[in-house]
């Protein structure tokens, strides 16, 4: 009896953590799926903002969640949902991303992407790149079908041609607004977009993608295709997307921040969120904001601007979207 008894305890052992493991799935709180989106952060002035220009945004904000949401609540997986939404916003001139991308100090459009599967750890990026349609598809062509986590320029492009990326001529990107910003060499710094999700198998996948910052100097990368700094996912901690002035955030790898904060301190992911925006970037006057979940479905939207534009939802709430404080 006595050699049967920690094979007993290991059995007992296991069918405790069952339930354990159970009680924490049911738990009412938590929803089945959940996923929030950006289109990026600025100080604008709500008086210099028309409604009806509001309600475009916020349109095309809930066009995006939606899609994400109906991927998530069939069964599909974050990944699926993340380029979805980020697709629906790379190919509306409305923000800082594929088609609306702004321009260098040399007119033209160098985008920068990024993706983080918070199971596997892996990842993938593209800097630079001046003829791809959706620079969220070839970053997640990097992760899935390269050795490696980030690829810039000609290469990065050469690759995703290789792979189904769908390339584009550079006409693809001109917007009259953005140009006329370029022209009248307007610091129009922000309208990055992004996306977090986490799906019915527990699994969260960030994702950001970004024309940069107008006027940037050709070659400047920011933080959205840095894995840390603008994108960051881990399903024991959180999935993070940020926007704002990217020099700050690669300097404070803010998304991984976050996500250390709640691993080695235990705080909650809008405790951490709170910190890193409120108190540590605006220590240091940088503008800008983040969006982030955790594993159990819990959303944040953490920014130290008047604005950022975003939308969310989950299987307990219905999508919903705002674009200033206090919306
Ligand atoms: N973070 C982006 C960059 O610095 C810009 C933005 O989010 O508006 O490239």
């Amino acid at each position: 009896m006595k050699k049967y008894l920690p094979l007993l305890l290991i059995l007992l052992w296991s069918c405790q953590a069952e339930v354990e493991d159970t009680k924490e799935q049911s738990t009412p709180e938590k929803p089945e799926w959940a996923i929030v989106i950006h289109g990026g952060a600025g100080n604008i002035q709500q008086n210099g903002f028309s409604q009806e220009r509001q309600a475009e945004y916020q349109q095309k904000l809930e066009e995006a969640i939606k899609v994400g949401s109906v991927i998530l609540e069939n069964g599909g997986t974050s990944l699926e949902a993340v380029e979805a939404s980020i697709h629906i916003m790379e190919n509306s001139p409305l923000f800082n991303a594929g088609k609306g991308a702004v321009f260098n100090a040399l007119g033209q459009n160098e985008m920068d992407a990024s993706i983080m599967d918070g199971e596997s750890g892996k990842a993938g990026a593209v800097a630079g790149v001046r003829h791809i349609k959706n620079p969220i598809s070839a970053a997640i062509a990097v992760m899935e079908k390269s050795p490696h986590v980030l690829l810039i320029g000609e290469g990065a492009e050469e690759f995703s041609a290789n792979n189904e990326v769908e390339i584009t001529d550079t006409s693809w990107f001109y917007t009259e607004r953005r140009w006329k910003s370029y022209e009248k060499m307007k610091q129009d710094k922000h309208g990055t977009v992004g996306c977090v999700a986490l799906d019915k198998q527990g699994n969260i996948v960030a994702g950001t993608s970004t024309g940069g910052m107008t006027m940037k100097m050709p070659g400047r990368v920011g933080d959205s295709p840095i894995i840390g700094a603008g994108t960051y996912a881990d399903n024991h901690t959180c999935g993070i997307s940020a926007t704002g002035h990217g020099e700050f955030f690669i300097r404070n790898v803010v998304a991984y921040d976050v996500a250390a904060i709640m691993k080695y301190q235990g705080k909650s992911i809008q405790n951490a969120a709170t910190y890193v925006i409120q108190d540590k970037l605006k220590s240091q006057n940088a503008s800008g904001g983040i969006i982030g979940l955790d594993g159990q479905g819990n959303i944040i939207m953490e920014f130290n601007t008047t604005a950022m534009f975003r939308a969310w939802g989950s299987s307990k709430q219905p999508v919903a979207s705002a674009v200033f404080k206090g919306d």
